[in-house]
């Protein structure tokens, strides 16, 4: 057992000051108290907040982060012709590239606080489109990144089986294709077998999205999967999304789901950006998760999500980083309120919940909703039995050290940069020293990888 003393510890009563956390072997935490334990205590100063969870993530276009953004004169730009950059990245790397790439990727999501990551896994095949001997390859290659970067992560591989609705995959597609559900069984079971292996990582299953999938099918993979895995899909993100589900499907994609699945707080329904007051309100009282991720959305020209509606009626929603734009986690929150004060010209987002603060709320629904969107519950931010996760922040910023202590979650949230994050502990054991085992192998592998791609 170790302790720690942090200095001010975040629960959803608020700040703690002075208390001790003991951790056990396994990195969950073993008790909360004021009183001083005997034997050794590790000095934490700041402000420490629970880590953030990452809920939603393409490893591997964190490869293409940044290189969609040259457009050229007269040809129109949006999320489709960005789909097509990223295809090209898609169907070139190997199972070694996509290991560096993640490793990278996750190595940094730790760097900004986050200790946790949702994957939604959707490359399993080789470049020609055939199974590998091992059908969950790639599953193993993410999860030994996160090892390496000392991120635990869910593994949600994702059933993918058409190119539109009702239309066959096209050949970019190759790399992503089950072709009937059973095929899709056989890859989840293979996956599960590597997540058993292994501590930091577990297990969710998913549908890619509505026009991915044959309707029966997308039922029956719902209906017969265990009730205890978090069930992910990417939905409504686009308009010609909505356009070409009510031509298939008479019905638009969230309208769809809510009539044909009996949603609940296991699903994640990914953007949802695109909605109408019906399914506002039925969706936020089916208590699924709506799984924002604003940088992403913002950067792709998708829309703005309808936080402020859905939120009034008791809604819920985590956060995600999608394609890795931006992994700072204060950025997606900023991003996430300014763009519903920017559009209904009011300030505060958040107001009406019964939380003492807006900042607070805000917090609240990343991390309890996170925490569910890699298949587990929480009810309080440290809690024993819980893994001890926590990001600390620098008491000696300079608006942190001039600040009473109802000011400082909204200081951070709103005005705290990057470099104001200390450090981060993923089940009782600090990124840093982690960081200094594999840090700089980590970056000389991804940097190899990058550039025998030859794409940055
Ligand atoms: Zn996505």
């Amino acid at each position: 057992m170790k302790h720690f003393h942090f200095q001010a510890l975040l629960q959803k009563e608020g700040w703690c000051e002075n208390v001790y956390v003991g951790v056990d072997e396994a990195g969950l935490i073993a008790n909360i108290s004021t009183d001083q334990p005997s034997g050794d205590v590790q000095k934490v100063k700041g402000y420490v907040l629970p880590a953030f969870q990452n809920a939603h993530s393409h490893a591997f276009q964190y490869a293409m982060a940044g290189l969609a953004e040259n457009f050229k004169r007269g040809v129109k730009d949006n999320f489709w012709a960005w789909r097509e950059t990223m295809y090209q990245i898609a169907l070139t790397i190997s199972p070694d590239d996509l290991e560096n790439i993640a490793a990278m990727l996750y190595s940094e999501m730790v760097r900004h606080g986050y200790s946790e990551v949702a994957e939604f896994h959707y490359l399993h095949h080789d470049k020609e489109g055939k199974p590998y001997d091992n059908l969950a390859e790639h599953a193993e290659r993410l999860v030994s990144a996160a090892q390496k970067a000392g991120i635990k992560i869910t593994l949600v591989p994702m059933f993918y089986q058409k190119g539109g609705f009702g239309q066959d995959p096209t050949e970019r597609q190759r790399r992503f294709i089950s072709k009937t559900k059973e095929d899709y069984g056989k890859l989840l079971q293979a996956t599960r077998r590597v997540t058993e292996k292994h501590d930091c990582a577990s297990l969710g299953f998913g549908i890619h999205s509505l026009r991915a999938v044959e309707t029966d099918d997308i039922i029956k993979t719902y209906e017969e999967a265990p009730l205890n895995m978090p069930f992910h899909i990417h939905v409504s993100e686009q308009l010609k999304e909505i356009d070409d589900s009510l031509a298939y499907l008479g019905k638009r994609p969230v309208e769809w789901l809510l009539d044909h699945i009996q949603m609940d707080d296991r699903c994640h329904l990914v953007h949802a950006t695109h909605l109408i007051n019906a399914e506002v309100s039925r969706l936020a009282r089916s208590k699924a998760n709506v799984v924002l991720c604003p940088t992403t959305e913002g950067n792709l020209g998708d829309g703005i999500f309808r936080l402020r509606d859905y939120h009034h009626q008791g809604g819920k929603w985590s956060i995600g980083t999608d394609s890795h734009i931006s992994l700072n986690p204060l950025e997606e929150l900023r991003m996430l309120d300014y763009g519903q004060r920017l559009t209904s010209h009011e300030r505060s987002t958040f107001l009406g919940d019964k939380s003492s603060s807006s900042s607070g709320y805000a917090l609240s629904q990343f991390i309890f909703n996170g925490r569910k969107a890699m298949g587990r519950s929480s009810e309080n931010y440290f809690e024993v039995g819980q893994p001890l996760d926590a990001v600390i922040y620098d008491a000696n910023a300079p608006l942190l050290a001039a600040s009473s202590p109802k000011n400082v979650l909204p200081t951070i949230i709103y005005s705290l940069d990057a470099s104001y994050t200390v450090d981060t502990i993923v089940q009782g054991q600090f990124a840093t020293d982690r960081a200094q085992m594999n840090r700089e192998s980590i970056v000389k592998a991804f940097c190899k990888t990058i550039q025998q791609l030859g794409i940055r």
